[in-house]
């Protein structure tokens, strides 16, 4: 605990800063935050603020069933990490700050996905490793109206990957890109994917936890940038029935002390540090959907012909297979996992690929093959879990997650998506159906 509080005050107030917003992600991903007066800061007692306690859960209740919550709520305290320091051009004189999580006797809070992260990252650091990752999230742009309900903010343009007046009217999209270019958070690209109102924005690679803030503040700027237009950012996986799902696809590589990349073999090919990561992703494939699709809904994304994956399998430059390996070799040589649904905790969604890769790393696995011409299509890949409930099973059941990333974590994950399958069944009559539901209308659009 070293943050010098007086020392931070000055500083923002040199930087015009009037507001503080301490944000941090709970463990389903959803951005909790408090604003903080930074003539008020000096009378911080400790480096820990109060925050209030966990909010775990979207549907209204606290649920029971777990150590934090069966103790009463207590205090959430958090500790601000100053690297994450972010203005918010869009709303000059306040800056986004990210928190690490403690428990009230200031010990580490084990299901703070940050701190998951860290743990799982001082795993590879232990080896003389460390992971790179560079995110890139698609989404819609949505307007809601008590009358009509949710509907895409354009409703065609049967354009693709473009840019400009047609798929951006009011250059809102542009705007969009200039406020987070201003965040200075390593956003470089972004276009209209596939269907109306859909866009992708790719993020600059980094080392993982670095990557992982930068996504969080990502999403939360996007959502706040937006919300500015009276629109909505949907970071959920299939709004839809009629139009393709958004993906949150993560690009993965490692590199040894010396800087070197682990995964190139120094000439056209992959090393065999690549090939044992391919095998640990893929055979965690089960958990990795838990943790990186963590919605009823993100299961209707995944499936045959819809450039989202169905099987567990890899492929060079294939974007039918769940990981694709890009074709730049040398320093740029990287898996791109493609499982991933924007809905997804960034922490926890990097945390389980970089645990899945460390353990194909120890355990010395073998990948597969790769798989040649459409992946949907190869039968000697498993098809991943296609409810939410299969992955948990996978999930709970995974020893290597639960070592890796702390088993109170797995068990709290487990047991808030648990009951938000439950409420989905008790208000969706046919289970089987991939039609999006009122329910995970109301459920998700909102908040994700
Ligand atoms: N929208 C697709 C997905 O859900 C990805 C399309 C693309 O490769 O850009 O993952
Ligand atoms: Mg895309
Ligand atoms: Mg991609």
């Amino acid at each position: 605990m070293t943050l010098d509080i007086a020392a931070l005050q000055t500083d923002l107030q040199a930087k015009g800063i009037d507001v503080l917003r301490l944000i941090f992600p709970d463990v389903l991903g959803i951005t909790r935050s408090k604003d903080l007066l930074v003539s008020q800061l000096h009378r911080a007692k400790s480096p820990l603020f109060c925050q209030g306690v966990w909010v775990t859960t979207t549907g209204g209740d606290v649920l029971d069933g777990n150590d934090i919550m069966s103790s009463g709520l207590p205090d959430l305290l958090t500790q601000i990490d100053p690297n994450t320091l972010t203005m918010m051009p869009w709303e000059p004189g306040v800056a986004l700050v990210v928190g690490d999580a403690f428990n009230p006797d200031h010990s580490v809070s084990e299901i703070a996905p940050r701190s998951v992260l860290q743990k799982v990252i001082a795993e590879y650091a232990a080896l003389g490793l460390t992971p790179t990752v560079g995110p890139e999230l698609e989404f819609y742009i949505a307007n809601y109206d008590d009358e009509n309900g949710w509907s895409r903010s354009l409703s065609r343009t049967g354009r693709v990957y473009t840019t400009g007046e047609s798929v951006d009217p009011g250059g809102e999209f542009l705007n969009l890109m200039r406020m987070l270019d201003g965040m200075d958070i390593g956003v470089f690209a972004g276009n209209h994917e596939f269907s109306p109102s859909q866009y992708e924005i790719n993020l600059w690679h980094s080392e993982a936890l670095d990557a992982a803030d930068r996504t969080f503040l990502f999403k939360t700027a996007v959502r706040d940038i937006v919300a500015r237009t009276g629109k909505h950012a949907l970071f959920v996986g299939k709004p839809w029935d009629d139009e393709g799902g958004s993906g949150f696809h993560l690009h993965f590589s490692v590199v040894d002390k010396d800087g070197n990349n682990i995964m190139s073999d120094g000439g056209s090919g992959l090393s065999e540090m690549a090939n044992h990561m391919i095998g640990g992703i893929l055979e965690h494939a089960g958990s990795l959907a838990a943790l990186s699709n963590p919605t009823v809904n993100a299961y209707k994304r995944l499936g045959p012909d819809t450039l989202a994956p169905y099987r567990a399998n890899w492929g060079h430059d294939n974007r039918s297979a769940m990981l694709r390996v890009p074709p730049e070799r040398g320093a740029g040589t990287r898996l791109e996992v493609r499982l991933g649904d924007p809905a997804a905790n960034p922490y926890l969604l990097i945390a389980s690929t970089l645990a899945a890769g460390l353990d194909g790393i120890k355990r010395k696995l073998t990948a597969p093959s790769a798989v040649e011409g459409w992946a949907y299509e190869d039968e000697s890949a498993p098809i991943l879990p296609m409810t939410l409930n299969a992955a948990l099973d996978a999930l709970d059941a995974d020893t290597v997650m639960r070592e890796t990333m702390g088993s109170t974590v797995i068990d709290v994950f487990s047991v808030l998506k648990r009951d938000e399958v439950m409420r989905y069944e008790d208000t969706v009559a046919d289970k089987t159906t991939r039609d999006v539901s009122q329910w995970e209308i109301d459920e998700y659009f909102a908040d994700y």
